[in-house]
């Protein structure tokens, strides 16, 4: 299928703004009134190639179903592609942070393979996309589609989640292989400012940030002993205690964890040792295995403890084609340390056949750790950070991308400047163990700069003055809308 929409329940908008101020809230509402009623017969679509796995499908889920929740006809489509497709998409994921990937050329083959794929899934969207819709495409998989909808009417965002600080050659060299395609959009998002690729003009570029959304089940609250039982259940933990592996989908109902994780490493984490954690994709530019030699070297010496590695069943993640090799490096690393840290370390493929009991498993993880680590080489945003502070459980992560706008260093999180240095990288997470009165204050810092800065209903007032925005410049008139 070149595109398959992904079923979105709405959800009330009151979930997604229950954290802010009442005049916030007010003036929120306010906006939504009046934008949903410009938006009436008109449709928001976002483009992506994958439905779970990773930050963007977990941002869609929730601000799809609350832009739907407040009236919206909002759609979320995925497009489909081949080894070769995702083989170049990856290799430009890559390159965009700066990395070689698979080390391959974007040269016109790689183009070429890249435009025959997107050529179906550009008419497919191209029959259904109407004048006065707006269509935001997600990251580099989606960007040859936007001049496909030229002329369509339509207002078309190219939105990119992912970039560099300081662009090396792969990286110019990346942004030119696309910039034939997004030259043609209307507006372009970036995460952050310095990711503003050189040569973009100010006017067409919008800075959003990601967020996260307070009410899912990723980040709802989880009692203790339901944290506990949610572990077990999935083969993480040994033991359960009383409580029953409780979770609360989207829809409010209740369900229980039911699927195990793949354990490889230790056989499952030991309940009384602390727990340092890192969640993420198996992708070498979160940098797994300099985690786990991080940990043998300067951590486990100094502090009783134990590291989890967890990330999604390798087949899961549909735009990800690189994940069991990653898989098999952890692996491999894991065996050249001594049998005393080996003994210490867990790495757990979670299940991903239901992304919410996904969603609780990952949650229950983030609360029940005492440090959550995302030792990244490069990173667009790292929603994982935003996700543990959230949770009040104290982050060390490097200083790379969004993750910088996210952690204050001291106070809401512990930054490690050079993502290679594994040695304050250790000696920031013992700090966080051996002093809990400390690392409680840090997880208390990053609960409020959350609150403050990165829930979604901060996000869904951009969408929507973006949407405002957009419809200003329009130059046809109703007819042509009302004729579409
Ligand atoms: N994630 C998940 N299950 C996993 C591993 C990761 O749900 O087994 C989620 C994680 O909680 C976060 C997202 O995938 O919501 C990753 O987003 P992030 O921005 O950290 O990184 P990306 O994968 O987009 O590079």
């Amino acid at each position: 299928m070149s595109l398959t929409e992904v079923p979105v329940k709405a959800r009330p908008i009151a979930h997604a703004i229950d954290e802010l101020s009442p005049t916030s809230a007010d003036e929120l509402i306010a906006r939504i009134a009046a934008t949903s009623e410009a938006l009436e017969g008109r449709t928001v679509w976002h483009i992506n190639t994958t439905a779970q796995g990773g930050g963007v499908a977990e941002m869609l889920a929730s601000l799809v179903a609350y832009a739907r929740g407040a009236g919206i006809d909002a759609r979320w489509c995925v497009i489909g592609g081949d080894q070769e497709f995702f083989a170049v998409t990856k290799r430009i994921h890559n390159r965009l942070h700066g990395a070689p990937g698979d080390g391959d050329a974007l040269d016109e083959r790689a183009r070429r393979s890249y435009e025959a794929t997107l050529a179906f899934s550009g008419k497919a969207l191209r029959s259904r996309v109407r004048p006065g819709d707006i269509v935001i495409f997600h990251d580099p998989q989606t960007a040859g589609l936007v001049p496909m909808l030229e002329g369509s009417g339509a207002h078309l965002v190219w939105r990119c989640h992912i970039g560099v600080d300081d662009a090396n050659e792969l990286a110019k060299e990346t942004w030119d292989f696309l910039r034939p395609y997004v030259d043609v959009a209307h507006e372009l998002i970036f995460s952050r400012v310095q990711h503003v690729w050189s040569g973009i003009e100010a006017e067409r570029t919008r800075i959003v940030p990601p967020a996260i959304d307070h009410r899912s089940p990723k980040n709802h609250l989880l009692w203790p002993e339901s944290i506990d039982a949610i572990l077990h259940s999935a083969g993480v933990l040994p033991s359960n205690g009383d409580g029953r592996p409780v979770f609360t989908r989207t829809t409010g109902e209740t369900d229980e964890v039911v699927r195990k994780a793949v354990m490889l490493g230790a056989p499952h984490l030991d309940p009384d040792l602390p727990i340092v954690c890192q969640v993420s994709r198996w992708d070498r530019l979160k940098d797994p295995v300099g985690v786990l030699k991080a940990f043998a070297e300067h951590i486990f010496p100094w502090q009783p403890s134990q590291l989890l590695l967890a990330g999604p069943s390798v087949t899961s993640v549909a735009d990800d084609p690189e994940q069991a090799d990653v898989l098999g490096e952890i692996l491999s690393a894991l065996q050249d340390l001594p049998q005393a840290v080996r003994n210490h370390v867990a790495v757990a493929c979670l299940p991903m056949d239901d992304i919410e009991e996904n969603a609780a498993i990952v949650n229950a993880l983030q609360r029940r750790s005492q440090v959550i680590v995302q030792k990244s080489l490069a990173e667009g945003f790292g929603l994982t950070v935003a996700e543990a502070m959230w949770k009040g459980t104290p982050v060390v992560a490097s200083g790379v991308g969004g993750i910088q706008d996210q952690i204050v260093h001291f106070s809401s999180g512990l930054l490690v400047d050079d993502p290679t240095d594994h040695k304050t990288f250790g000696e920031h997470v013992s700090l966080l163990l051996g002093e809990p009165e400390f690392a409680f204050a840090i997880g208390d810092g990053g609960r409020e700069r959350v609150r403050e800065n990165f829930l979604v209903a901060r996000h869904l007032l951009q969408d929507f003055q973006m949407y405002d925005d957009l419809l200003a410049t329009e130059d046809f008139d109703d007819e042509v809308l009302a004729s579409a």
